[in-house]
């Protein structure tokens, strides 16, 4: 058996840089070597053991990522030796109630590889063509792998219903709320606002996007602000991207922010995983008649996203704040967990 190296999770709370076999394919599988793979907010909860039970150890974390087919088994019909490509890593079960209807992100038994099962922190990683998109030659291998984070932001556009000329909120500037901005602004050119905390995130998303208004919702009234900004109306469209209810004192906790920042007859739709309560006021969304909804990962936008960084309209270098090797994705976890005001996205370079 070929060995390779992993960045394996052999407890919670620690990674180890290790030899490992590599997987050997069959079927409609390919070999895939990994360029560049990207950490999620979601491997920051499987590395801390609250995806527990849904993981089990030792795991090979990672569901973004892409790399270049060095080897294809006898039942491959579309990719060759030698294709670059990014990895859809939803797996669906097909016969669900929500998969009947074509809705797989809700998919009873939904797995997502490098979570429910080995992903691509990896130097190799085999997987079915059928989760497989092709990758055009000039987009980077770093932008390759961050396919799957930007496709969470146009299947949010889509699930929100954006049009052009609507006006939005983005409550929390983190990595998924800057991938809601970046898909956004190819939608819309109307009143975008960005709201955080954290002032070193809110600049991340002004430096990529001037126009963006940017609000700190810990120094300044965030509703008043949105309203102000929007002729004293409300926006069109609330994204909650936080996650968690905040605990400052007075300031509203993300989910109730944004039913409150809507106009009458505004959609608030909600991504952060959170598994605290988010109280909020059904009334302030009924006298509304508001709609609340959610959005959890992506369906078929890869294509879009890939349309979109082949024509240059996305900038995933914004949301990058630093590239470190493999063997060092224990220190990664570390720093994204006690400095998230310095460290936004941390790419693993795998590729020499
Ligand atoms: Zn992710
Ligand atoms: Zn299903």
């Amino acid at each position: 058996m070929k060995k390779m190296n992993a960045a394996v999770l052999t407890e919670y709370r620690k990674v180890e840089w290790k030899s490992v076999d590599i997987p050997s394919v069959s079927g409609n599988e390919v070999l895939i070597r990994i360029g560049y793979a990207c950490i999620c907010g979601s491997d920051q909860h499987v590395f801390l053991g609250e995806f527990h039970p849904r993981t089990t150890l030792p795991l090979i974390q990672g569901h973004e990522f892409a790399g270049t087919i060095v080897e294809t088994g006898p039942e491959v019909k579309r990719y060759k030796r030698g294709d670059r490509v990014a990895v859809d890593p939803i797996i669906w079960c097909g016969h669900c109630p929500a998969c009947k209807r074509h809705h797989y992100p809700a998919c009873t038994t939904l797995k997502l590889v490098g979570i429910d099962l080995d992903g691509g922190f990896s130097e190799y990683m085999k997987v079915p063509e059928t989760m497989l998109y092709r990758v055009t030659d000039n987009i980077p291998d770093e932008h390759a792998a961050m396919v799957e984070v930007l496709s969470i932001g146009f299947h949010a556009c889509k699930r929100a219903g954006v049009k052009s000329g609507d006006s939005v909120v983005i409550w929390g500037a983190g990595k998924v709320g800057q991938s809601i901005l970046q898909a956004l602004k190819t939608k819309t050119q109307n009143t975008v606002i960005m709201v955080d905390i954290l002032d070193e995130r809110l600049a991340i998303a002004k430096k990529t996007y001037p126009d963006v208004n940017i609000i700190n919702a810990a120094s300044t009234n965030a509703v008043d602000n949105i309203k102000e900004l929007t002729s004293g109306e409300g926006v069109d469209i609330a994204f909650e991207a936080v996650g968690h209810a905040t605990d400052l004192p007075g300031v509203l906790n993300p989910v109730r922010g944004c039913i409150q920042a809507i106009r009458g007859g505004g959609t608030v739709c909600v991504l952060g995983l959170s598994s605290e309560p988010s109280p909020v006021v059904m009334k302030e969304l009924i006298w509304k008649e508001g709609m609340i909804m959610t959005s959890r990962v992506s369906h078929g936008e890869f294509a879009e996203t890939i349309e979109n960084l082949n024509r240059g309209t996305l900038k995933p270098d914004a949301l990058v704040t630093d590239i470190l090797h493999p063997s060092k994705t224990q220190q990664a976890f570390e720093m994204l967990e006690e400095e998230p005001r310095k460290h936004l996205k941390i790419l693993l370079k795998f590729k020499e």
